[in-house]
């Protein structure tokens, strides 16, 4: 009897060591999930970001396949959010949010950058296909009005476009895109501008 006791104690062990192991895994899966997502918009945050670009650059430069990268921030948000509150700013992000990957395919990438800012990386996509898509973001955000305690809001949003280059770092290929993005800013907002390492244009 000493001997089934025994056994039995170590068949209990083992079951409770592998429900716990579970219970573990599962936490560590959600806290991952935390840590690399956004909690207002559930978009990739910087973090999550991060590893998705870093995979894409290098699949694209290994090919080499084209990419283009988006840097959107929202036109003088901070008039809306002192006009209608923090809260009706909160609702539009979300909404945009949902509009910019309704824009996209699943295979993009798109990240909120922080505050009004976003990122979006466009796989297998040249500059020319890049600016017809950025131009459909723009032109869906400029129609859309975004619904608040029974107020229709309006926005635009100003993007910066730019292209993968063989030598290109996360840095740099964001650091154009970021100019790019100034730019259009700069010039008057609702639009798109272009940066590429030679020479550059701009598309209202
Ligand atoms: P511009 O057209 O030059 O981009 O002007 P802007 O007002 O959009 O830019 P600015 O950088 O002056 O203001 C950004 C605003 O975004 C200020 C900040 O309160 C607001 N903001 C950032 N994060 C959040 C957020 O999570 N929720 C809300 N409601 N507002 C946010
Ligand atoms: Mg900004
Ligand atoms: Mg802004």
């Amino acid at each position: 009897s000493l001997y089934l006791n025994l056994l039995i104690c170590l068949i209990v062990t083992l079951i409770v060591l592998a429900l716990l192991n579970r219970v573990i895994k599962r936490y560590q899966g959600q806290i991952q999930t935390q840590a690399t997502l956004d909690s207002l918009t559930e978009l990739p945050n910087r973090r999550g970001f991060d590893l998705l670009a870093a995979q894409a650059m290098q699949e694209a430069q290994r090919e080499p396949r084209p990419l283009t990268a988006l840097l959107l921030d929202l036109d003088h948000f901070k008039a809306l959010n002192d006009t209608y509150g923090h809260l009706a700013g909160d609702q539009v992000l979300i909404g945009f949010a949902r509009d910019l990957e309704s824009c996209l395919r699943h295979s993009d990438i798109v990240c909120r950058w922080g505050g009004e800012e976003f990122i979006v990386l466009l796989k297998d996509t040249d500059g020319d296909g890049g600016q017809v898509i950025a131009e459909k973001i723009r032109q869906h955000v400029e129609r859309q009005p975004y619904a608040y305690n029974g107020h229709r809001l309006q926005l635009t949003v100003s993007i910066g476009l730019t292209t993968l280059q063989p030598d290109d770092t996360l840095h740099s290929l964001l650091s154009r895109a970021d100019h790019a993005m100034y730019r259009a800013k700069q010039s008057g907002r609702n639009r798109i501008c272009v940066e590429l390492p030679q020479p550059a244009y701009e598309k209202a």
